[in-house]
């Protein structure tokens, strides 16, 4: 099945990333606690009791999973996307300037534009292939 976001999500956002920790294994006392996830660029993207701990860069897109109660967010971040402009401002969404959050977003804006023309792409692709399937079975 294609996955449906067929629109731009708010996950540029830190209180639309926090919203998506809805399963999130660890409590307000870890340092990987869901505050310090969303405030780090991270968004949940399980889909179940198995990945429960799996996030995914807003920015850059790096997914992370195993995580354990005494990682620091920013930091696993930093180790494992160094190239990753978010990481490399270093800051809170609310410690941005305005230019640094615009830069931001314009490249979250970019991604998200390529990302939902793949979607598109894969969504055409489906209905070419069944409208074909049909005209084949038709003949
Ligand atoms: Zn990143």
């Amino acid at each position: 099945m294609v996955n449906l976001h067929l629109e731009i999500r708010d996950l540029f956002l830190v209180e639309e990333r926090v919203k998506t920790f809805k399963n999130w294994p660890f409590s307000d006392n870890n340092t990987c606690n869901v505050r310090n996830m969303a405030e780090a660029g991270f968004y949940s993207i399980a889909t179940g009791i198995d990945d429960a701990d799996t996030a995914k860069c807003f920015l850059c897109g790096k997914e992370l999973d195993g995580w354990e109660a005494s990682d620091d967010p920013w930091a696993e971040h930093k180790s494992h996307a160094a190239k990753c402009a978010f990481v490399q401002l270093g800051k809170k969404e609310d410690e941005l300037l305005l230019s640094e959050f615009l830069s931001i977003l314009k490249q979250y804006m970019s991604n998200e534009t390529k990302r939902l023309a793949e979607v598109t792409k894969e969504l055409t692709d489906e209905k070419a292939k069944a409208v074909r399937r049909r005209c084949l079975g038709r003949n």
